[in-house]
């Protein structure tokens, strides 16, 4: 609880970004305060070390900035889920409805080998939209989705049980 209070404590909220009404829960505040992001990794490691993972896929962007190193200290591999084109060699591609319009991610083919098991990172889950293209494209490239592991949960997430995700971490709930 205490740990979880001091990470919370390091993120903070942009009213208006990137456009009017949306409030925008900003967790590159964490990435300042080292004891903050080592205890933030250490949560998801704990979790994770002892389940046969052998890939991390993070989703662009901010699924970087924690994806590469709870992978190292779990030896797993780590494998970007990028946006489209930006990828240098030959992609699957997943896409996904949004709010306004649509989505795309991808990922290189030969990336994970069939019955691989997999966990999904990104810093934050609203819809769980993001989440399940990533976890389609790497179930069609055969992975076995064990979990996506999120830093923070908006409230009135819906899709929690649809996802069967587990939510390590905290909660974005008193912001
Ligand atoms: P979802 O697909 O679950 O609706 O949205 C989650 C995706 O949008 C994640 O990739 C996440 O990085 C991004 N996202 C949406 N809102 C926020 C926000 O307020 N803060 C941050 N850091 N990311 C957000």
């Amino acid at each position: 609880e205490e740990i979880l209070n001091g990470i919370k404590s390091t993120l903070r909220v942009i009213p208006d970004f990137p456009k009017q009404g949306i409030m925008f829960l900003d967790i590159t505040t964490l990435l300042l305060h080292p004891k903050a992001f080592k205890d933030t990794i250490d949560l998801f490691v704990d979790r994770y070390k002892h389940k046969n993972i052998s890939v991390v896929a993070g989703i662009e962007a901010r699924g970087f900035m924690f994806g590469p190193a709870i992978a190292l200290a779990i030896g797993a591999k780590f494998v970007p889920l990028r946006k489209p084109k930006k990828l240098p060699g030959e992609v699957i591609s997943e896409k996904y409805v949004l709010e306004y319009g649509t989505d795309c991610i991808e990922m290189h083919v030969g990336a994970v080998e069939p019955k691989e098991r997999a966990i999904v990172v990104d810093d934050l889950v609203a819809t769980g939209g993001t989440l399940c293209a990533a976890m389609n494209l790497l179930e069609r490239a055969g992975a076995v989705v064990v979990e996506c592991a999120c830093v923070i949960e908006v409230p009135e997430l819906k899709c929690r049980l649809m996802l069967e995700c587990v939510l390590a971490g905290i909660e974005a709930r008193g912001f």
